[in-house]
């Protein structure tokens, strides 16, 4: 990537200076106030249009909203310049290029998709394979790079940069600072709306949407798990065969679930499946890698991130269990497992419809876990799940069950009785596939076994004119809070743990605390972090 991207950038700086003969004369903050002006005005159409959508129809502070969003986004892309140019003076305009033929292919995706350009978006565009790409190859993807995307960086190439002191643009680059204090002081009565929104907003910024969640999902990335700190050694009460699967949801919550008590009847395999719903559980956070960074933590600790402890599937296969991580999603952080499968393996051995959808996760899944060496197999299925925005794309077509359904991936212009059937759909495909997950424990013969299902966040589907999920926590609705954390237990495991469905759900509430220390309490793993009280299996509590 590197490597690629310094060549681009001397394609970019040589053709800027093939073009001797047509170009315009600028001083560097002329150039840099054009480039900004260049960025607010062409590729935030998605953005400005999402405002308009979400104000109360026309009225002074709407009026003020839009100014804002425009006015705070180039003067932030200006200042980023302006900091830019003091640290390299050459390279601004080959980076203003790069910014233009990227923001063109962002934008086509954002106003085509209603893609939200977060990390998760841009590990999957970043890891997409090669079927999964050519899909998009659609020629308004091509149009879109020619007018927002060749075409500024041509005209930006044109422009011959003057000299100037830093000492200059340093004076400009204080002014700027003033101008957005001053301008975001006296706007304050909009605000309100805007951090209200902030979350489907971001999504929307460019280049600062898709660049800062690209640079974030790197990193993450290249973090590899020599920086985790070891949790300590571990021993085990007994060495029997025991087999866990947790399914970690995407996007799914509770309110949605009749085991919840949704009136529709969205849970029908479960209910009859002896699954346990867990009373009042909460998620870690409305976006997905910190869910799962807490979900994987020995500790509810919100700065997991920064200083990150051994994750549970590493501390499980460091004591010798067979783990096997599969994924059709993203945002996990580093782990070392024994087996780590992405959609693309698994896809490859299986037929069928359910192998474009999660059922992909189970392929050839019962041979792995009956030929395993080792007696106790830890399986994480990171699902698909309810992903938004087109969550009518979820589910094989026999699941279309609730209609009519939402088809478009703006999901502000559905009927929302569309969109809650579209998102109805995908829960009732992941009460089948769970219910498949379940029949494949049932059948292991003489083993102790157990299925936990956590979603990593919930979702908004219009209410309080929010959608999707990644509102800060502290003030997300309930809806995108919320989720179902369910559980169901073997018969051979109910009599080897000597407990009962009531004794699981004995407590008031849960959270995604309680996955880590119940997987140790599954395998009779103990250890100075091992907290018996998260442990929902463990009789001793009661
Ligand atoms: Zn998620």
């Amino acid at each position: 990537m590197p490597g690629s991207l310094r060549n681009l950038s001397d394609w970019l700086a040589r053709a800027s200076n093939s073009c001797h003969r047509l170009h315009f004369r600028a001083s560097a903050v002329k150039f840099i106030f054009l480039a900004s002006l260049v960025n607010a005005a062409l590729y935030h159409r998605p953005l400005y249009s999402f405002a308009v959508t979400h104000l109360d129809g026309p009225s002074f502070d709407g009026f003020l909203i839009l100014v804002t969003l425009f006015v705070v986004i180039f003067i932030f892309t200006a200042l980023a310049l302006f900091l830019l140019f003091m640290l390299s003076a050459r390279l601004v305009k080959p980076i203003c290029m790069l910014m233009a033929l990227g923001n063109s292919i962002a934008l086509y995706f954002v106003a085509t998709y209603h893609a939200v350009l977060d990390e998760t978006m841009m590990g999957n565009v970043l890891h997409t394979d090669i079927s999964e790409a050519t899909s998009y190859l659609h020629p308004k993807l091509f149009l879109y790079l020619l007018v927002f995307g060749v075409l500024p960086a041509w005209l930006l190439a044109r422009i011959r940069i003057q000299r100037a002191s830093r000492m200059r643009v340093a004076i400009y680059a204080g002014s700027t600072v003033v101008a957005a204090l001053g301008w975001i002081y006296l706007s304050m009565s909009t605000w309100f709306w805007i951090s209200q929104n902030g979350s489907s907003l971001r999504g929307m910024v460019m280049p600062w949407s898709w660049v800062i969640n690209a640079v974030r999902h790197q990193a993450a990335q290249l973090g590899g798990p020599q920086e985790q700190t070891p949790l300590p050694a571990a021993v085990f009460a007994s060495n029997e065969k025991t087999v866990v699967i947790l399914v970690i949801g995407e996007s799914a919550r509770a309110q949605n679930f009749s085991l919840y008590g949704y009136a529709r009847s969205t849970n029908p395999l479960l209910a009859e499946s002896g699954a346990i719903a867990l009373r009042n559980s909460v998620a870690c956070s409305t976006y997905t890698r910190a869910s799962l960074e807490c979900m994987l933590s020995h500790t509810d600790n919100r700065s997991a991130f920064s200083d990150p402890y051994e994750p549970l599937p590493s501390y499980l296969q460091r004591h010798g269990i067979d783990v096997v991580w599969r994924t059709k999603n993203w945002g996990e952080p580093p782990i070392q497992v024994q087996s780590y499968q992405r959609n693309r393996e698994l896809k490859q051995d299986c037929g069928g419809p359910g192998c474009e959808y999660d059922e992909v996760l189970l392929n050839g899944l019962s041979e792995r876990i009956r030929s395993s060496k080792q007696q106790k197999v830890f399986v994480v299925l990171h699902q698909r799940g309810s992903h938004g925005p087109s969550y009518y794309a979820e589910y094989p077509e026999r699941f279309e069950v609730f209609t009519p359904v939402c088809k478009s991936v703006e999901l502000n212009h559905c009927r929302n009785e569309e969109l809650v059937n579209a998102y109805d759909n995908t829960i009732l495909y992941t009460d089948y596939f769970l219910s498949r997950v379940i029949a494949l424990l049932d059948d292991l013969p003489d083993t102790p076994a157990a299925l936990m299902y956590v979603s990593d966040h919930g979702e908004s589907l219009g209410e309080y004119g929010l959608y999707l999920h990644g509102t800060p926590f502290a003030i997300a609705p309930g809806f995108q809070k919320d989720i179902p954390f369910i559980v169901w237990m073997s018969h051979d495991f109910i009599d080897k743990k000597k407990i009962s469905a009531a004794k699981v759900n004995v407590r008031d509430s849960h959270s995604q605390e309680n996955v880590f220390h119940s997987v140790m309490g599954a395998f009779d793993m103990r250890s100075d972090i091992y907290d018996a009280q998260l442990d929902i299996f463990n009789p001793d509590e009661f």
